[in-house]
């Protein structure tokens, strides 16, 4: 089941195939021949040489995370593109977009056609791109967005690092619609946040942290808006929003940004901080119950539409500095999928579809990739997985070198049976193929 892409036909057959995209739910077969779905129904196509038995298991796209931090160049002790896209690949992800506050940053050409090139040579799944907004993170030069799509950037991003001014937010979101570019916004009022560890309320006075302002967001949400004078819609997408006050500016501005929000943003609140300590440090922070609930009321009505991990991977040491000290970030690629199904689809919040548009055809739209679907032709990055097993979180079983996760000892739904990235099961039988995918996981699909 592994290996060259392959001229022989897989059929992977009796699993319910769930693809938002197309509106498919339903029990049925699939079909991949070198490389791309070649037809889905009972039909069989003629010379079946391989066979998923895919009964009692779902069947859907790829899943697509548009906001990972891979770490290389430059962050190797945390996690390298290898471990970091393996990781994906047990999660059930075959696309991720990996951030840019490496050293050096994805902020010209060179560095791209680096990062790239690392891509082709270590990577398990597709990883596209994200360049950074200004120059080495420097937050003072915008960087040259033109010469960034050239390389083959899907999207720019002042991720950790949110642009100053007005001028410098207005200039990049022009320039990017300019380019049919998407800006992916960090949204943090830093003179609100300055300092803060953690949510700022009960729980953080308890435990005699600083903490951050809750209204950190939504003011740096209003001068994004602020920011785009211009008639339309501006090609503005909001990383990992965090709370009720910005989703229901969100839901109040028309013809507004795509947001995202994370897994662990729906699942847990400020108290699995003093539970969990520096493994429930992130930033945005944990927040209230209140803010819990409605990110996902946001998500029911389509106010957000995509989640994604912030999958952000820190080495043990880094954070056994404790929570006062350790930096922002937890792991999240192997946990993502059966968060969502604990707390989204097994309370019935969302239907699987609609849980898995999330995580599909929405976030693969965003960034115009062909993938999020199964469709004939589509190339045939699949996921197929259990929904009814159940596993237990043991961190020092991830592929990713990152152990940061308050989700440690959770027994969660959803375990990954396969996946297929261009037609290639490199994930299969509880193991990796020996070979990675045999085609250019560094362009865009
Ligand atoms: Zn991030």
């Amino acid at each position: 089941m592994t290996g060259m892409l392959s001229e022989t036909t897989l059929a992977i057959r009796g699993g319910r195939v769930v693809c938002p995209g197309t509106g498919i739910d339903e029990i049925t077969d699939v079909y991949v021949r070198g490389g791309a779905i070649v037809a889905v129904g009972l039909e069989s196509p003629p010379a079946v040489e391989a066979v998923i038995d895919a009964s009692g298991m779902v069947v859907c796209p790829g899943l697509v995370d548009v906001h990972v931090h891979l770490r290389e160049p430059g962050g190797e002790h945390k996690e390298t593109i290898e471990t970091g896209t393996r990781a994906a690949v047990r999660g059930g992800f075959t696309w991720v977009g990996a951030m840019p506050n490496t050293t050096p940053a994805p902020d010209c050409a060179e560095t791209v056609a680096d990062i790239r090139g690392r891509v082709r040579h270590s990577a398990w799944c597709r990883v596209g791109v994200i360049g950074a907004a200004t120059v080495g993170n420097d937050r003072a030069t915008l960087s040259d967005f033109a010469a960034l799509a050239d390389a083959g950037c899907v999207a720019i991003s002042d991720d950790a690092f949110m642009l100053r001014t007005r001028e410098q937010r207005r200039e990049a979101l022009l320039r990017c619609a300019e380019l049919g570019l998407v800006f992916i916004a960090h949204a943090e009022d830093e003179e609100l946040s300055a300092g803060g560890v953690m949510h700022e309320g009960e729980v953080s006075r308890a435990l005699g942290v600083a903490g951050q302002h809750p209204e950190t967001e939504l003011r740096a949400l209003e001068a994004w808006r602020d920011a785009w004078d211009e008639p339309g819609r501006p090609p503005l997408h909001i990383a990992h929003l965090s709370t009720a006050a910005g989703a229901a500016f969100l839901r109040d501005w028309p013809d507004g940004p795509s947001a995202e929000t994370a897994p662990h943003y729906l699942a847990l609140t400020d108290r699995a901080v003093a539970e969990h300590g520096a493994n429930a440090r992130m930033n945005p922070p944990l927040r209230t119950e209140e803010d819990r609930q409605a990110l996902i009321n946001a998500l029911r009505d389509g106010t957000i539409g995509i989640i994604a991990t912030d999958h952000a991977p820190h080495a043990p040491e880094e954070k056994a500095r404790g929570l006062a000290e350790a930096p922002f970030g937890i792991v999240g690629l192997e946990t993502a999928l059966s968060v969502v199904l604990a707390e989204l689809v097994e309370p019935g919040l969302l239907s699987l579809p609609e849980a898995l548009r999330t995580l599909t055809a929405a976030p693969a739209a965003l960034m115009g990739l062909r993938l999020g679907r199964i469709d004939v032709e589509a190339p045939a990055d699949l996921l197929i997985f259990d929904p009814a097993a159940r596993w237990t979180v043991e961190p020092e079983r991830f592929e990713s070198m990152g152990r940061n996760t308050p989700f440690a000892g959770c027994e969660l739904p959803g375990v990954v049976e396969a996946v297929l990235v261009a037609g290639a099961t490199v994930y299969g039988d509880g193991r990796f193929a020996p070979d990675r995918p045999p085609v250019d996981l560094s362009t865009r699909p």
